[in-house]
């Protein structure tokens, strides 16, 4: 006799606790966490300012130095996000995006959050700053970026504050 397999599934939650590294990267995390500064890095041998940082230029290769950049900069790329993970579904809908920095070269990819978010008010070219957590974990999630005209609304909200 010949019987169809059937495969038996339980569901179930595994909890691990686990920590890991931003090795060569660690002092952007540590210096949001505890200044709320942004630190992209320059190639000491092109010069190229780099945001998110790299430790060695993607371009030449060569060593790269710790810069403080502005918490300002320019969005070039947007969209809205309407599906998103349990971390942040009481946010949607809020607006992701690739904002560079004044003084980068490269864009960096972080939510933009916005009051009555629509399409026009995250669009390329619009003027963004940073916004942090007052709780801050040393993580990308610390901070966020919002319309330049809205930062005052923002940062008087009690559980955020502005940068440096
Ligand atoms: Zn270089």
């Amino acid at each position: 006799m010949s019987e169809e397999f059937q495969d038996h599934q339980i569901r179930d939650v595994i909890k691990i606790n686990y920590k890991y590294t931003m090795g060569g990267q660690s002092k952007f995390f540590i210096e949001l966490k505890n200044n709320k500064r942004l630190l992209g890095t320059k190639c000491t041998k092109c010069g190229k300012t780099w945001m998110p940082p790299r430790i060695n230029c993607s371009d030449c290769y060569e060593p790269a130095d710790w810069v403080e950049l502005k918490q300002t900069g320019t969005i070039e790329v947007s969209t809205i996000v309407w599906y998103t993970t349990s971390a942040f579904i009481k946010a949607i809908p809020y607006g992701i995006g690739y904002i560079r920095l004044d003084g980068a070269e490269t864009a960096l990819l972080q939510g933009i959050f916005s009051e009555n978010l629509v399409p026009s008010k995250i669009k390329k070219g619009k003027r963004v700053r940073a916004v942090f957590n007052k709780l801050r974990d040393g993580k990308m999630t610390d901070f966020f970026f919002v319309p330049e005209v809205e930062y005052d609304n923002w940062i008087s909200k009690p559980e955020y504050e502005g940068g440096v």
